[in-house]
């Protein structure tokens, strides 16, 4: 099976496959941002979505959706819409790279400087390593999975 079609958590814990990928998109609304702690939600819609270990834990964050996450690492793992495929984090895939958004939604919550973002300066972890003492010999307890 396509690594396109794998996928887990950063512990490994929780480990999925689907059988097909349907519409990735961009989600900005608060709801999403909370989920994911971040700026916005990456998700794809998940055909045929199997779980290999166990399901995740799931957070009902509406009357409407579920959001499941790993118990042990805390991954954001998914997106439940009741009724409807489950969509999963497009960066929990074990090679995410070809899986591109083509729209974004949610937009009136968007935060501002994402319009930014491609401006600002830029450093590979090599090249952080280097100005940050911290980093260096940094050792990765990440599941070594899709890594
Ligand atoms: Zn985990």
């Amino acid at each position: 099976m396509s690594e396109r079609l794998r996928g887990g958590c950063q512990c490994g814990a929780i480990r999925y496959c689907v059988e097909r990928l349907g519409r990735p998109s961009i989600c900005h609304c608060r709801m999403c941002q909370r989920a994911f702690g971040n700026a916005f939600a990456p998700l794809v819609t998940a055909h045929g979505l199997t779980w290999l270990t166990h399901e995740p834990k799931r957070f009902r964050s509406s009357n409407k959706v579920q959001r499941g996450f790993c118990p042990d690492c805390g991954t954001p793992l998914t997106y439940e819409p009741d009724g409807y495929k489950p969509e999963i984090a497009i960066a929990t895939l074990d090679d995410p790279r070809g899986v591109a958004p083509v729209i974004q939604v949610g937009t009136e919550s968007r935060l501002p400087w994402c319009d930014g973002l491609n401006g600002l300066p830029t450093r590979s972890s090599e090249e952080e390593a280097m100005v940050d003492e911290f980093l260096q010999g940094i050792e990765s307890f990440q599941s070594p999975t899709g890594c």
